[in-house]
């Protein structure tokens, strides 16, 4: 199964492309984690971007590309893959499609997970990350056990820089102008599927099992 989810950032489409990776063993590709990993280690790729990402603009689609192709050619990608975080221009849509019908594949399934910007900007400014594992918290709706630390490795929870309220609005804005379309880019393909995202988060994943037919 070859699966793209969309929505705005805090949108909750990382909660469930790891929920889907687990249900159906297939890897969770988040380019904002990989590019997060890199600004990490401080590679030279992290440098580059890290500006970029800490400004909530967006990195450029050539580099974008050329690191989802690299990435789709691993052979974990063989049976499916879930996008989280790309294509987010409809230059990068398009280039999807083209790497993807070089290797003889397609999307199956757009999950479009739709929250206004109000309820992101409230959202994303109560999410807390461990810096060590990734596991991410909210301090309203999903807090961790014992105040600020990770329930699993104890590290001290942190506020990802890009989750400001000024920055949040700013990728609100960038989602607007360029992802947007990409929703409709699918949507003229009849691959779209919207969901509810304000729904709590385990009502989504029954939605997303009805889609995607699978059983619980
Ligand atoms: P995310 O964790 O998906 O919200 O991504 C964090 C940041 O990484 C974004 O705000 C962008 O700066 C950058 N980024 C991630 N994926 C892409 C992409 N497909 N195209 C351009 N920039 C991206």
């Amino acid at each position: 199964m070859n699966i793209i989810m969309l929505g705005p950032p805090g949108a909750g489409k990382g909660t469930q492309a790891k929920f889907i990776s687990g249900k159906f063993s297939l890897p969770h590709i988040s380019t904002g984690d990989m590019l997060r990993d890199e600004m990490e280690r401080k590679t030279d790729l992290g440098k580059k971007v890290e500006e970029i990402i800490n400004a909530g603009k967006l990195v450029k689609d050539d580099l974008m590309v050329a690191i989802i192709k690299k990435r789709l050619s691993q052979p974990d990608t063989k049976s499916g893959f879930i996008l989280d975080g790309f294509p987010r221009t409809v230059s990068q849509a398009r280039s999807l499609d083209e790497i993807l019908k070089s290797m003889g594949k397609r999307i199956e399934f757009v999950l479009y997970v739709e929250v206004s910007e109000d309820v992101i900007v409230k959202r994303l400014s109560s999410r807390r990350i461990c810096p060590k594992c990734g596991r991410v918290y909210n301090i309203i709706s999903n807090p961790p056990h014992d105040d600020n630390l990770c329930d699993v490795c104890h590290a001290s929870l942190i506020i990802r820089r890009d989750d400001k309220p000024e920055t949040v609005r700013n990728r609100y804005r960038v989602y607007l102008d360029l992802t947007l379309p990409v929703i409709e880019y699918y949507r003229k393909r009849n691959v779209l599927f919207t969901i509810d995202g304000t729904l709590p988060v385990e009502k989504v994943k029954d939605m997303v099992l009805n889609i995607l037919g699978g059983a619980k």
